[in-house]
C-alpha cells in the first residue's frame, strides 16, 4: 500500500469494470477511500467489496452519469461518508457502432449523452462541490485515441471523445481561477468488457476486420493495453505530483496513432 493519496476521497464513475475498476483498486492501494458511481450496482460493489477485503476504503452507488440529480446525490453520499471530495474521475462510457451512413440520431444522440453530457454534469457538479468546500480538487477525464482522430465505424464515440478533450481544455480554463485543475487521459485499445461488446456488434455489421485483434496489431509496444497499464497515470492524475498541470490530455496508447 502505498501513501500518495491518503486522506483524500475519490469518485469513479463506470468504476464497475474495466478501466474504472483498475483505477478504483489502484486509488485504494494509494490509500485514497472511493465511492464506485456505475450504472451496475452489483458489478461496483464487487469492485467495493475487493477492495474493502484488500484493506482499503471502498462503497458503490448506483448512478447514471446523463442524470444530474443522480450525479449530485452519489457526489452528497460520498461527502457523508467520507466527509469531503478531492477527485473526480469521469471515466464512464460506451460505444455503439454503425457504418457512417447508417448513423441514426437516436444513436448519436445516446453516444454523445453518455459519453460528453456525462463528463460536462460531472465536472460541474464536482466542481460546484470542490468550491462549496473551498478546497482545491481535480477532475480527469477519460479521453480516447478515438477523440484525435475519426474512426468510420463508430463515428459518434470519436465525436464524443473529441468532445471530452473540448471540455477538459474548457473546464481547466473555467476552473483554474479557483485552483481546480481539469486533466485527461486518452488509452489506446485496453482489454476491457467494452471490447467484447463492440467486437460482436462489429462482426453483426460485417466488420469485424476494425475490431480489437485488427487495431491491436498496429501497436508499436507490440500488444493491447490492459487496465492496469492505465493506473499509474491516472494515479498522477489524482495525486499533487500534477499539481501544476491543467488542460492536458495524456495519451496511453503504446505508440499507436501518435496524435
Ligand atoms: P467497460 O465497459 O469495461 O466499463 C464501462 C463502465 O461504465 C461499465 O461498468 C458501465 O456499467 C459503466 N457505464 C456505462 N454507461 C454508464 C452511465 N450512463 N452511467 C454510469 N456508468 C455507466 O469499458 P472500459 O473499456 O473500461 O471503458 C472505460 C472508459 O474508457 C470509457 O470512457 C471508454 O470510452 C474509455 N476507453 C476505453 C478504451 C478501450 O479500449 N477499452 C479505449 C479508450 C477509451
Amino acid at each position: 500500500m502505498g501513501t500518495r493519496l491518503e486522506g483524500k476521497t475519490i469518485i469513479v464513475t463506470g468504476g464497475a469494470s474495466g478501466i474504472g475498476a483498475a483505477i478504483a483498486r489502484g486509488v485504494a492501494r494509494e490509500g485514497a477511500k472511493v465511492v464506485i458511481a456505475d450504472l451496475d450496482l452489483a458489478a461496483g460493489r464487487r469492485v467495493a467489496d475487493a477492495i474493502a477485503a484488500a484493506g482499503g476504503a471502498a462503497v458503490a452507488v448506483e448512478m447514471d452519469v446523463t442524470d444530474r440529480a443522480a450525479v449530485r446525490a452519489a457526489i452528497d453520499m460520498a461527502v457523508a461518508r467520507f466527509g469531503r471530495l478531492d477527485v473526480y474521475f469521469n471515466n464512464a462510457g460506451m460505444n455503439s457502432p454503425m457504418r457512417f451512413l447508417d448513423i441514426t440520431e437516436k444513436n448519436f444522440e445516446l453516444v454523445l449523452k453518455v459519453n460528453a453530457l456525462g463528463v460536462l454534469i460531472g465536472t460541474q457538479e464536482a466542481a460546484k462541490q470542490f468550491l462549496a468546500q473551498g478546497s482545491p480538487g481535480k477532475v480527469v477525464n477519460t479521453a480516447s485515441i478515438a477523440g484525435r482522430t475519426g474512426f468510420p465505424n463508430f463515428a459518434p464515440y470519436s465525436a464524443a471523445k473529441a468532445a471530452v478533450i473540448s471540455l477538459t481544455q474548457a473546464g481547466a480554463r473555467a476552473l483554474a481561477p479557483d485552483g481546480i485543475t481539469v486533466n485527461a487521459f486518452a488509452p489506446g485499445v485496453v482489454d476491457t468488457p467494452l471490447w467484447t461488446k463492440l467486437d460482436v456488434e462489429l462482426a453483426e455489421m460485417g466488420a469485424a476486420d476494425s475490431g480489437f485483434a485488427s487495431m491491436a496489431g498496429d501497436i508499436l509496444l507490440g500488444r493491447p493495453a490492459v487496465p492496469d497499464d492505465i493506473v499509474p497515470t491516472a494515479i498522477f492524475l489524482a495525486a499533487s505530483d500534477s499539481d501544476y498541470i491543467t488542460g492536458q490530455v495524456i495519451p496511453i496508447e503504446g505508440g499507436m496513432i501518435l496524435v
